[in-house]
């Protein structure tokens, strides 16, 4: 099969083929199916200098006109819903209705931001003087998504980046940049030129993003290796941040829940996206008094879950992402394996071409396991067993992460006490993941800084400026 290359970056509002290729995989298969434009340094100079030079007519358009081109964009990816989602199962691996989660839900994140308003705040206002703080657009921003929900991440950037009324040069991971750059070609004819650019390539090109001196702003998700190695270079010249980082969130299950019930719904909070969310459970704390039936539920259900292609019907699981990530996860399973930690389902990579790993379940691996200290990002849980409610906040609360985490328990009251004691940017009760463009979402501690969502997402891309007007000028 010879390797697909109409892909073509958007600069300017033009297509750009770009001057060198690289290759993109089917994690499923292995083998490289696609090209997409290796971006040069030249042709980067080119998209930054066309955000720029559209900034100006962009930021004072109407913001009901830029609410408008944001309606336009989430119906042109309805539009294109199926042929979007089959290729991001192509190129990311999860199952075609996960994929068409991801597009729809990028739709729905340009729509529902469209719905918000940028705030005024009038903090004076007497015989003496007028006070307004306004928000400004910020400029230039860099918008940098990972590999794992590469359409709807981006909407988390682009949506309110464009509603505040900044231009952006959007960079999706090497791994996954098919769908990025297909998705900004089809809103080409709705978006004007240079407003939203689109650029792929190696591992060369985010430092060069980051450290552009066109850029004003940049907003990252990915993990906290690479975030601390964006800030850095954002500091020489104070270009603001917004860092969505990695976690490593605990789901604390307490012993009144319905174990049959709840099996499932903590199977998925784990192992949906084969694990690859920032937000999964990547540690299950389990009360002492269920940890025996619910262990058995847990495995029960594994057995059921069919791992496999993302383009093949009924697959529920599949591939990790990329060799890297592949070769991470099969490190931790390794070492879990040389400790002695005991396994309950899984733990053996399958001779398959691709990317997979069989869902893997640890039963009680000591606190200071890599596999519970460090963020797996694959199909791997470690199940752990509780006593003391103190002693299972401390242990959720000892990392450097502050992601989120989630409680579940049919008592509302003792779950909220137990949730106000997690140092998390977000907490769930009795459910995980659940995402509203409405609602503020970011890390605490080293899981990220500011956020995205809501009000708050924002103003992340908003410069506040405040006006003071004297009213009592005696030469006025
Ligand atoms: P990554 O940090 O390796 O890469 C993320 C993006 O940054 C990619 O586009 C990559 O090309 C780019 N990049 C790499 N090096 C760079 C550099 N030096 N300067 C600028 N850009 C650079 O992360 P990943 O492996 O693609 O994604 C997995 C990580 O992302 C996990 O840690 C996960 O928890 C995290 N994540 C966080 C959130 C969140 O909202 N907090 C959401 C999804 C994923």
């Amino acid at each position: 099969m010879s390797a697909d290359t109409k892909f073509t970056m958007t600069i300017n509002g033009k297509a750009v083929t770009g001057a060198e290729k690289f290759g993109v995989e089917n994690p499923a298969t292995a083998e490289v199916f696609a090209e997409a434009p290796n971006c040069t340094q030249a042709e980067l100079d080119e998209a930054v200098a066309a955000a720029r030079a559209a900034l100006p007519a962009w930021r004072k358009t109407p913001i009901e006109k830029r609410k408008e081109v944001m309606l336009a964009i989430a119906g042109v990816i309805g539009q294109h819903g199926e042929e979007l989602a089959r290729l991001l199962t192509q190129e990311q691996g999860k199952p075609f209705e996960q994929a068409m989660g991801d597009v729809l839900g990028g739709a729905h994140w340009f729509a529902e931001t469209a719905k918000l308003d940028i705030p005024e705040v009038v903090s004076q206002d007497d015989e003496e003087r007028y006070t307004v703080t306004r928000y400004e657009p910020i400029g230039v921003v860099a918008a940098i998504v990972p590999w794992n929900f590469p359409i709807i991440l981006a909407a988390f950037k682009l949506a309110p980046a464009l509603l505040a009324g900044n231009t952006i040069v959007l960079k999706p991971a090497p791994t996954t940049p098919l769908t990025t750059l297909r998705l900004v070609e089809l809103i080409r004819d709705v978006v004007p030129a240079g407003v939203l650019n689109v650029v792929s390539g190696d591992d060369r090109l985010g430092p060069w993003l980051t450290g552009h001196s066109g850029i004003d702003k940049i907003s990252f998700t990915g993990s906290t290796q690479t975030g601390r190695k964006v800030m850095e270079g954002a500091s020489k010249e104070l270009k603001k941040v917004t860092l969505e980082l990695g976690g490593n969130d605990a789901a604390i299950v307490m012993p009144d829940v319905n174990v049959e019930a709840v099996a499932q719904e903590l199977f998925w909070a784990a192992f949906q996206n084969t694990g690859q969310i920032c937000i999964a459970t990547k540690r299950m704390y389990v009360h002492k008094d269920i940890y025996e039936p619910l262990k058995a539920a847990l495995v029960e259900y594994a057995k059921t879950v069919k791992v496999g292609d993302g383009s093949q019907q009924g697959t529920q699981i599949g591939p990790i992402q990329n060799k890297a990530q592949y070769q991470r996860v099969l490190d931790l399973i390794q070492d879990s394996k040389d400790k002695g930690y005991k396994f309950l389902i899984g733990g053996e990579a399958s001779s398959a071409p691709g990317y997979f790993v069989p869902v893997t379940i640890l039963d009680n691996p000591p606190e200071d396991a890599r596999i519970v200290q460090e963020e797996q990002f694959g199909p791997v849980l470690p199940l752990m067993s509780f006593d003391n409610l103190d002693e299972v906040v401390t242990r959720a609360n000892d990392t450097i992460y502050g992601l989120g985490a989630s409680v579940w328990s049919a008592d509302l009251a003792k779950a909220q006490e137990i949730a106000d004691q997690l140092e998390t940017g977000t907490v769930w009760i009795n459910e995980t993941q659940h995402l509203s463009p409405h609602a503020s979402f970011g890390g605490a501690k080293q899981s990220g800084i500011g956020s995205e969502g809501g009000e708050h997402g924002l103003l992340e891309f908003c410069q506040a400026k405040t006006t003071n007007i004297r009213r009592n000028a005696t030469f006025a």
